[in-house]
C-alpha cells in the first residue's frame, strides 16, 4: 500500500506518452512531480500497442532514478466493462488484462479503470458484467502484483457512481479478485454525482462512511483531485483547475488535509492548457500546509 509520510506529499499530473514511454516520466520531473499517471499506450482505435522492452527498461530506469515510485497506469477510456454488446464487452476485458501486463513490465502496481456504461441495461445487469470482468482478468494474470483500482464514476448510465454500489461491486467480484482490487476517489466524479464537497458540504465525510462500510479505507489507495465546473449533483464530468469550480479553494483544503486522504497519493487531471499543470500544482501544495485546525 503507497502512504505518504509528512516527509514526502506524493503528488503528481497525467503525463503524456508521446514521444515514448520514457518521456512522459521526463514530464513528470520537469514539473516537479513526486508520482504521475499514464495510459499505457496512444490507443488508436483498439489496438493498445505493445511497448517494446527497450521502452520498459528505459522507463522502469528513469522511475527508480528520480524515486516516482508509485505510479499509476489508467485504462484508456474507450473499453466499457459493462458493456451489454458482448463483443465490445469482450475487447474491453482484454484491453483490461493488457493494461495489467503492461503496467507489470513498465515495474507498476496500480492499473486505475473506469467501470463503464451500462448503456441503459440498468445498474445491476452493469454491475454484474464487471465484476465478472474483474474476476476474469484477476485469474488471467494469478501472477501480476499489479491492483486494480475502481475509479468512482459520474454520468447517466455510469456504473459505480456511488461507493455503495462499489462496494456490491467489490463484494460480487469474489474473494479472489477482491485481493487485487482497491479504489482510486475522483473529487469531480464524486461531487458532481452528489457528494458535496463544497466547504459546509457534508459529501466527504458521507462518502468516506461509505468506504468504510464497503470497501473499507485502508483500500482506498489515490485520489484524483479534480474541480468540478457544473453542479453539485448535476452529474456532468467536465474538469476545472483546483479551486476554480464549484468544489472550490476552501473544499479542496479540506479533502486534502483531511486525516483519512492526507496520506495518499494524489493525480491531477485538470484541464492540460498553457502552465495549468504547474499552476494547479503548486495551489494544492500550498492548500497542504495550510492545516486544518477544525476537522
Ligand atoms: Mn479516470
Ligand atoms: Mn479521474
Ligand atoms: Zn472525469
Amino acid at each position: 500500500m503507497a502512504r505518504n509520510d509528512e516527509s514526502k506529499f506524493l503528488l503528481g499530473v497525467h503525463t503524456s506518452i508521446a514521444g515514448g514511454l520514457p518521456r512522459a516520466v521526463e514530464r513528470a520531473v520537469a514539473l516537479g512531480c513526486s508520482t504521475f499517471q499514464i495510459f499505457p499506450s496512444t490507443p488508436r482505435g483498439w489496438r493498445q500497442k505493445r511497448p517494446r522492452e527497450e521502452a520498459c527498461e528505459a522507463f522502469r530506469r528513469a522511475v527508480a532514478e528520480h524515486g516516482l515510485e508509485p505510479f499509476f497506469v489508467h485504462l484508456p477510456y474507450l473499453p466499457n466493462l459493462a458493456s451489454p454488446a458482448d463483443d465490445l464487452y469482450e475487447k474491453s476485458g482484454a484491453a483490461l488484462i493488457q493494461a495489467l501486463e503492461t503496467t507489470a513490465r513498465l515495474g507498476g502496481r496500480y492499473v486505475v479503470a473506469h467501470l463503464g456504461s451500462h448503456r441503459g441495461a440498468g445498474a445491476a445487469a452493469g454491475g454484474e458484467r464487471v465484476a465478472a470482468a474483474l474476476r476474469r482478468a484477476v485469474e488471467a494474470t494469478p501472477r501480476l502484483g499489479v491492483t486494480i483500482l475502481l475509479e468512482n464514476a459520474a454520468g447517466t448510465n455510469a456504473v459505480g457512481t456511488t461507493f455503495t454500489e462499489l462496494a456490491s461491486l467489490y463484494k460480487m467480484a469474489g474473494a479472489k479478485a477482491r485481493r487485487r482490487l482497491g479504489l482510486c476517489l475522483d473529487t469531480c466524479h464524486a461531487h458532481v454525482s452528489g457528494y458535496d464537497l463544497s466547504a459546509g458540504g457534508d459529501g466527504l465525510e458521507r462518502l468516506l462512511a461509505e468506504i468504510d462500510g464497503g470497501f473499507g479505507l485502508a483500500r482506498l489507495e489515490l485520489v484524483h483531485l479534480n474541480d468540478a465546473k457544473a453542479a453539485v449533483g448535476s452529474g456532468r464530468d467536465r474538469h476545472e483547475h483546483i479551486g476554480r469550480g464549484t468544489i472550490g479553494r476552501e473544499g479542496f483544503r479540506l479533502i486534502i488535509n483531511h486525516s483519512q486522504l492526507r496520506p495518499l497519493p494524489m493525480i491531477l487531471e485538470t484541464p492540460k492548457v498553457g502552465d495549468w499543470d504547474r499552476k494547479n500544482l503548486r495551489i494544492v501544495k500550498k492548500l497542504r500546509k495550510q492545516q486544518n485546525t477544525r476537522r
